[in-house]
């Protein structure tokens, strides 16, 4: 084979293989911040303009103050802290103030948070007297040597740990009161509770944060309390990593919202993480296969809201909305509820 006949087939085989390979990753932000407040049946019509407007103003401020923190250097931990409990001090959200009664009348609240740096996290289950549940997760991870603290347990350690225990009522609020009122009404009329969340009405609140730090850190977090008229203890996959939040430098941060059931028997947050690693798919390919495909198949209602390591936002849902935002280093914040 003579030279130039050579150099040809090694060109030409050098493009075929350039072709083949998957495009390179680049930087779309250096630092941002993605949030959700609950998936569901929020529809168009559904939420008066008043409504709807006070959902988005908070979301807007919740994203604006974790933008802050992040612009000014802060870590993305800090960042989702702070974010999440803002969204836990406003009543709106199913989470801290304003959280669903559990069947005994009593608020009982989960969170979880995650640092992407070293796998790092924390969380607490069914505790009913801590104002800011994300707040004592994340003393969990830093402050005890362990990842999970439930119940009185986990508030004994709060109280060592100088947090102020809150009356339950704190929590209260008179729609939700009414929710757990109509749920056990339904069930005295022969509904179970999984027969109560496929209702048209059923909305899921919770809230989770993720975010990527100027450093290239990533965190994530979710609180929540759980599903009206939850009863005998449940918990659901907020608290749970791996299912409701996972965080890892070399995939993405994950906070999930819906039937928690199904996100714990799924390992939803981790499932996307592995399949990015392990599979080398994108995130949006990763959310949309187990969101869409694996979970929609099981009738496994919710959605998920990610950041990737290079700043990029996907927020994927089976439900008709979820309410949603994002913020890319100082752009304005996008803030969505419904299907489009
Ligand atoms: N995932 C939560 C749970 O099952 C509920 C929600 O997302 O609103 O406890």
């Amino acid at each position: 084979m003579n030279y130039s006949l050579k150099s040809m087939i090694i060109l030409v085989s050098l493009f075929i293989f350039a072709c083949y390979q998957k495009p390179v990753d680049t930087q779309t932000a250096e630092y941002g911040i993605v949030i959700h407040g609950g998936a569901g049946w929020i529809t168009e019509g559904k939420l008066s303009k008043e409504e709807e407007n006070s959902y988005k103003a908070k979301m807007e401020e919740a994203l604006r103050r974790g933008s802050q923190i992040l612009s000014e250097g802060g870590s993305s931990l800090d960042a989702v802290a702070e974010t999440i409990m803002m969204l836990e001090d406003s009543p709106l959200f199913n989470a801290g103030k304003g959280a669903v009664f559990a069947s005994s009348g009593e608020n009982e609240l989960d969170a979880s948070i995650m640092e992407g740096k070293n796998l790092n996290a924390g969380a607490v289950a069914g505790v009913k007297h801590i104002k800011n549940p994300i707040i004592l997760a994340r003393a969990v991870m830093e402050k005890s040597p362990h990842v999970l603290l439930a119940q009185e347990g986990a508030e004994a350690f709060a109280v060592e740990q100088g947090f102020e225990l809150v009356d339950n009522k704190y929590f209260f609020t008179q729609g939700r009161w009414d929710d757990l009122q109509n749920a056990k009404k339904s069930e005295q009329s022969g509904n179970d509770q999984s027969s109560l969340i496929n209702e048209k009405e059923f909305k899921f609140g919770t809230v989770g944060c993720a975010a990527l730090d100027k450093d290239g850190n990533l965190a994530a977090g979710t609180s929540t309390g759980g599903m009206t008229n939850k009863k005998f203890g449940r918990i659901g996959d907020s608290p749970i990593i791996g299912a409701g939040t996972y965080a890892d430098n070399a995939t993405c941060a994950i906070s999930a919202t819906g039937h928690g059931e199904y996100f714990i028997r799924n390992v939803v947050t981790h499932d996307i993480s592995a399949l990015m690693e392990y599979k080398g798919m994108s995130l949006n390919e990763a959310a949309e296969l187990v969101v869409n495909k694996k979970l929609k198949e099981q009738g496994g209602n919710g959605g998920v809201i990610s950041i990737y390591k290079f700043g990029n936002v996907v927020m994927k849902f089976n439900t008709p909305g979820m309410f949603r935002g994002f913020m890319l280093e100082n752009n304005e914040p996008q803030i969505k509820m419904y299907k489009n």
